[in-house]
């Protein structure tokens, strides 16, 4: 057996005040390399914060979180910081763009911390735009183009590190059911061979694109597809 991309294990999440919310209730979830995952549910299920704590944005009140087989409750900030920046990419449902910025330019701050040269970091940005067919905008600037080009760019701009683990959390929330399956459509082609994705939605359509579904109530697993061998 390979080691899983991800895996948690009686992860609970709890937020703490005067009625203390359980975010998490014990979620045990292995994720294995190139799988397509969609973590459905209700409002309010978990997701986010499910998706949180997989993306090391968030650490679990209790439970173990390994990905790539390394425990990261153990690490410190920074290096979690560098798993962060060298493992995995974020898509959100707001684009979150410089829309001052060119296009090009977008793409390429997912490579800032990489260390190398602005002329590398631009190439693999051209070549991270092609792959979501928006090699005619590059030049343009972030805030001229559509909610689905926009979208794309943020995909571009989080997989042009080329991470192991893509997470995207109700990536089609801002966009009409179109543009959305289009954008859905494409996360689901970057899973394969050495990519894996996470995807959270309450829309039980885009849920289908994905090979595997997940679903959360109330911060428990109640039904898991699984993935075919
Ligand atoms: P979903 O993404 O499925 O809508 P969330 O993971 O965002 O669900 O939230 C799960 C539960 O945790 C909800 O009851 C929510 O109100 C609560 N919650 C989420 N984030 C926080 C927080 N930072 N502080 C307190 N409660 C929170
Ligand atoms: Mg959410």
């Amino acid at each position: 057996m390979t080691t899983p991309a991800l895996e948690l294990s009686a992860v609970r999440k709890v937020y703490p005040g005067p009625t203390p919310v359980i975010a998490l209730d014990g979620i045990d979830l292995v994720i294995r390399t190139g799988e397509a995952v969609a973590i459905t549910g209700a409002s309010g299920a978990g997701k986010s914060t499910l998706l949180g704590i997989l993306g090391t944005l968030e650490r679990p009140t209790s439970g173990a979180v390994r990905i790539a087989g390394t425990d990261v409750a153990a690490l410190p900030d920074a290096k979690l910081s560098a798993v962060r920046a060298g493992r995995l990419g974020f898509v959100f449902q707001q684009f979150f763009l410089l829309d001052h910025l060119s296009v090009l330019d977008n793409v390429a701050t997912g490579l800032l911390y990489r260390g190398l040269p602005a002329r590398v970091r631009r190439e693999h940005a051209a070549e991270a735009l092609r792959g979501v067919g928006l090699a005619g905008r590059i030049g343009h600037r972030a805030g001229q183009l559509s909610g689905g080009e926009r979208q794309r760019v943020a995909v571009a701009r989080a997989t042009v590190g080329r991470p192991a683990v893509l997470l995207a959390d109700e990536p089609t929330g801002s966009l009409d059911s179109a543009t959305g399956a289009g954008i859905v459509e494409l996360l689901a082609t970057l899973a394969g061979q050495d990519t894996t994705v996470v995807l959270i939605t309450h829309d039980a359509g885009v849920a289908a694109a994905m090979r595997r579904q997940v679903r959360l109530r109330d911060g428990r697993i109640v039904s898991d597809t699984g993935t075919p061998a």
